[in-house]
Order: structure tokens, then sequence, then C-alpha cells
């Protein structure tokens, strides 16, 4: 894994105490986000539920509480699964393809996704090819400098 910033590191522990708060009785993966925009760090964690289908993933719930905030212009989201082993396969700390599509629509294309324990990477690299119905979003951009 690449040395981390220290914005980067910060942002990152701010994920991992999320996920603190995450209600995870089924899959007992407790996992935090923490997403980073113009209106500042907002954290969120995966909240499951008995139907699985309805249960939501904590980059998502992060990404959600930031937009209801009032959050347009996203830079970084951080992720951490805390209590992943080291038994635990790296693929399982990775995003699922529901919060990918949903980083593509709200978060610029080079906008950084840091993975706790697994790396660093854009959301072009995570989803290369995202489903996009709207000309103009936040994924046809770039983050400013
Ligand atoms: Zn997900």
């Amino acid at each position: 894994m690449s040395t981390l910033t220290r914005d980067e590191e910060f942002l990152l522990q701010q994920a991992r105490d999320a996920a603190k708060h995450a209600y995870c009785p089924y899959s007992h993966f407790a996992v935090g986000a923490a997403c980073e925009s113009e209106i500042g760090i907002v954290k969120g964690c995966n909240v499951e539920n008995a139907s699985y289908g309805l249960s939501c993933c904590a980059e998502r719930s992060a990404l959600f509480a930031a937009v209801s905030r009032g959050a347009k212009r996203f830079t970084r989201l951080a992720l951490s699964c805390t209590n992943a082993t080291a038994d635990t396969r790296p693929e399982t700390g990775m995003c699922c393809g529901a919060c990918r599509q949903v980083m593509a629509e709200l978060m610029p294309q080079n906008a950084l996704v840091i993975i706790d324990g697994i790396g660093t990477f854009t959301v072009a690299e995570l989803l290369p090819k995202p489903f996009l119905l709207l000309g103009e979003t936040n994924s046809q951009k770039e983050v400013l400098p």
C-alpha cells in the first residue's frame, strides 16, 4: 500500500471511527466510510437489514448523507472494514458494484478512494465505464488541483 499523506490518514481514521456505528448483525463486517467535500468530512457506516437487499454500504451511507447536507464537490473518500482479519480476502474490503456506480455519478473520475489496508484508487479505476444518463455529472469533472 502506498504511503498516505497526513490528510489521507486523517480521512481514513474518520472512516475507521464511523465503523464503530455499523449495524451489521448478518455479515459481521463493520465498515465505515468518510467522504470529503466542500462542506467538510461526512461519515457513514453499513446498515444491514434482514431482507439483505435493503442493506446500505458505508460508502453510499456517507455519500448520501453528504449530499443531503448540500455537498456537491467531492474530493476523496476513505473506506475501512475494521474487523477484517489477516485471513480475510483483500477483495472483501473492496467497494461493491453499487457503490462504485454511485461514486461514478457523484464524484469526479480522478477523485481518490482510499481503501484501508488495500490501496488507493481513482473512481475511474474502480469503475472505468459507468452507466450515466445525464450529460453533465460530477463524473465528467476533475478534482481541482
Ligand atoms: Zn457497496
